[in-house]
């Protein structure tokens, strides 16, 4: 069991879930524990599942499991079950497919071209439709994950080379996904054309790394080498590193949301320091939305960031007004409803003495359903605030997600349902102001956002969407629902 659980425990589904995390390392004397080290610091991707392939230069090796990586791959005995210099592994979130084992990655097949194990982070926005072409034709899936579908458009594949028949599956995706695959020929690692999910590449000593962030680098030791470019496909192999570019060039739309909220704030991602943007998002935010306030509180950890940030820029005083417990876990808030209710006070519990007839300015990440909001306000009033002002580091989030962020569907996304002066009544706030879409693109360095040529996918703020939906565009009304069962995961 954990006794600390760093990332947020979501009775109420009120918080943006992150996607996935990949990890595969190259030449290491002990792969699969450098894998486990790597998925470890993953973490906050995907708590629902991990799992680590390994290949020992005759053989595959799988291990999956439900819940942490700690517990599960910290084991000697679960490591020596997966030898050999390769693996790869995988965090996991529920975006697409049940939560069930069949659906945790790395998925693994043997193909004629040898084993082939797949570890995913995105969506593929096509996969319904694909999966029905390729089950037509005679495939047989043992998931309901859209990742498999890359394994059997491989496998169905009527190119020569393994290398050709992957470049050929990729071509029929839509959406977003960074890989990493082993195969007898390599360790692949590719990123969609727009580029919306991370994937870097470091070293330490003579092995070579891919992973989803630059923090899982940190955590083995190995330096940062690139990003593997969007629309790049690499394969590292006993013949060194060589790097494809399948696709027709097109400018990058990586996900924006990286940036907010779910990159840790000690990865670097696009060349910029994670943690510095959400200072700047708090400073561009004190700059738009001003308020007189004695205190600015994050809501914690999420919105320490941009909380500094904000400070900083108007001269409130920063302080922790909001106190979080590192130790509640899943397990204790999920019995009954009874204990269920009490979900928000468990984990973050006002600092009264600090608050009590002081004004606020509150600093969150994002607003989702806004039960969590109502809750938190309720309790700075509870402990005596005299006005609570809330303040959101991101833009309205009024779209869902289809490129692997568990959003729920837009009915019951607040922003999508209210103004934001109604927001700010429903959750009780004395004023609400979110940052603009152009003040968080200036927080990134941008002049604004282009709306020609803009630099990141903000479609859940937008609505702008980098790709086309076919699942969501095509299907019958029923089938999307269906779909959107399979993808919202409560
Ligand atoms: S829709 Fe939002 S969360 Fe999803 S990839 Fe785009 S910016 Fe990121």
């Amino acid at each position: 069991m954990l006794t600390t659980n760093p990332f947020d425990s979501d009775p109420d589904g009120d918080v943006l879930h992150e996607e996935c995390g990949v990890f595969g390392i190259w030449d290491a004397d002990t792969a699969a524990a450098m894998v486990a080290l790597g998925l470890h610091a993953l973490q906050h991707r995907g708590q629902e599942a991990a799992g680590i392939t390994s290949w020992d230069g005759q053989q595959f090796h799988t291990h999956r499991a439900m819940g942490h990586v700690a517990g599960n791959f910290d084991k000697p005995d679960v490591i020596d079950m997966l030898p050999g210099r390769v693996a790869c592994g995988h965090v996991r979130y529920s975006t697409a497919g049940e939560t069930a084992l069949r659906n945790v990655q790395p998925l693994f097949a043997e193909l004629a071209s040898g084993g082939f194990a797949v570890a995913h982070n995105g969506n593929i926005s096509n996969a319904v439709k694909l999966r029905r072409t390729l089950i037509h034709r005679g495939s047989i899936f043992q998931s309901t994950s859209d990742t498999e579908t890359i394994i059997h458009l491989v496998a169905t594949s009527s190119y020569r080379t393994l290398l050709d028949k992957f470049i050929d599956a990729l071509k029929q995706l839509e959406g977003a996904y960074s890989l990493v695959c082993l195969t007898p020929e390599g360790l692949i690692a590719c990123r969609d054309p727009l580029g919306i999910r991370p994937l870097v590449m470091g070293k330490v000593g003579d092995s070579l790394i891919v992973a989803s962030e630059t923090v899982a680098l940190d955590v083995v030791g190995a330096k940062f080498l690139r990003e593997v470019e969007p629309g790049e496909l690499v394969v590292i192999s006993e013949q060194g590193v060589r790097s494809h570019h399948p696709f027709a060039p097109t400018a990058p739309r990586p996900c924006v949301f990286e940036q907010v909220y779910f990159s840790r704030p000690d990865s670097i991602v696009n060349g910029s320091s994670v943690y510095a943007v959400r200072k700047r998002i708090g400073a561009e935010l004190a700059l738009e939305s001003p308020v007189e306030a004695d205190l600015t509180i994050p809501v914690p950890d999420s919105g320490v960031p941009a909380a500094i940030g904000y400070a900083q820029q108007s001269g409130i005083p920063f302080e922790l007004g909001i106190i979080r417990s590192h130790y509640v876990g899943r397990t204790f808030i999920q019995p009954g409803d009874q204990v269920r209710h009490l979900g928000v006070k468990l984990k973050h519990n006002a600092n009264r003495t600090l608050i009590d007839g002081q004004r606020i300015v509150l600093i969150d990440d994002s607003i989702v359903r806004g039960t969590t909001s109502v809750k938190i306000l309720q309790m700075l009033r509870d402990a005596g605030a005299a006005e609570v002002h809330l303040r959101i580091a991101s833009p309205p989030t009024r779209h869902s997600c289809f490129y692997g962020v568990d959003t729920p569907e837009r009915a019951k996304l607040l922003a999508a349902q209210m103004t934001v002066a109604e927001m700010a009544d429903y959750i009780g706030a004395d004023s609400l102001a979110f940052i603009s879409v152009d003040g968080l693109y200036r927080a990134l360095g941008e002049p604004g956002r282009d709306a020609e040529r803009p630099h990141y996918c903000d479609a859940c703020f937008t609505g702008d969407y980098p790709t086309h939906l076919t699942d969501h565009e095509d299907l019958a009304p029923a089938d999307q629902l269906a779909l959107l069962a399979e993808r919202v995961v409560v």
